[in-house]
């Protein structure tokens, strides 16, 4: 399968699926990552021209850690809006390219305005990319409208989960591939007081016990027509 992974800042993928994402990329599938905003405005020091050069490099390291291709739209902080159709038509022309067979993206109810309209960019993108005559046929074909599923949210909060990836095997590299976030180690720090890894493996350990495994990631599936199948998609 091909997964491509859409998450709003340079390191939303990492805290909320990158576990899965590790896992699919062992049993042999494609996974592309795929942020869009730019992380200019995540640090309280280093400015936001600077910061978006040192958050795309930051983004590229951890998907090397995984081995998942690497694409980035460049939206500044706080401005993402699924409203922006020049953002529908980047997201398209990823999609075109890596022909997903399943979406990742945020859930809809998530913590920041950022992420919610990070989901509905995806969203509408992922029906555009079906539609031939959507910003013409110059970035490939068209791609199916399939599968979506939503990785949980910041520290879990207002999601349920319904399905579950134990992630055990995998923990130690999603935490690696957090790792090279060094702004975003700092940032959390001063900003919110939290330890960013013992956040991120503390969350994983919780979704772990929910689920009867040491270490979890949870997701919930999109329920719109066109987005449901009666295969088991995560690994
Ligand atoms: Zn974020």
């Amino acid at each position: 399968m091909n997964i491509l992974a859409i998450g709003c800042h340079p390191d939303d993928l990492e805290i909320g699926c990158f576990g899965t994402l590790a896992k699919y990329i062992k049993q042999g599938h494609k996974v592309s990552v795929c942020h869009v905003a730019n992380g200019n405005m995540g640090h309280v020091e280093i400015m936001p021209e600077e910061l978006r050069v040192m958050r795309f490099n930051e983004a590229e390291a951890a998907a090397r850690v995984i081995g998942a291709d690497h694409y980035a739209i460049d939206i500044p902080d706080i401005h993402v809006t699924a409203h922006n159709d020049q953002l529908v038509y980047d997201l398209s022309r990823v999609m075109r390219k890596t022909q997903p067979d399943l979406l990742i993206t945020h859930y809809e109810q998530d913590y920041m305005n950022d992420h919610i309209q990070t989901f509905y960019s995806a969203f509408r993108a992922s029906f555009a990319a079906s539609i031939p005559h959507f910003h013409g046929n110059e970035a490939g074909p068209s791609v199916p409208v399939g599968p979506i599923y939503h990785m949980d949210t910041v520290a879990g909060v207002g999601f349920i989960p319904t399905e579950y990836v134990d992630i055990s095997e995998e923990i130690d590299l999603k935490l690696e591939a957090l790792s090279c976030h060094k702004s975003q180690i700092q940032w959390m720090r001063d900003h919110d007081g939290i330890d960013f890894l013992d956040f991120v493996r503390t969350c994983s350990r919780v979704r772990g016990y929910q689920c009867g495994a040491q270490y979890a990631e949870g997701f919930r599936p999109n329920l719109n027509y066109l987005r449901l199948t009666a295969k088991r998609l995560l690994p």
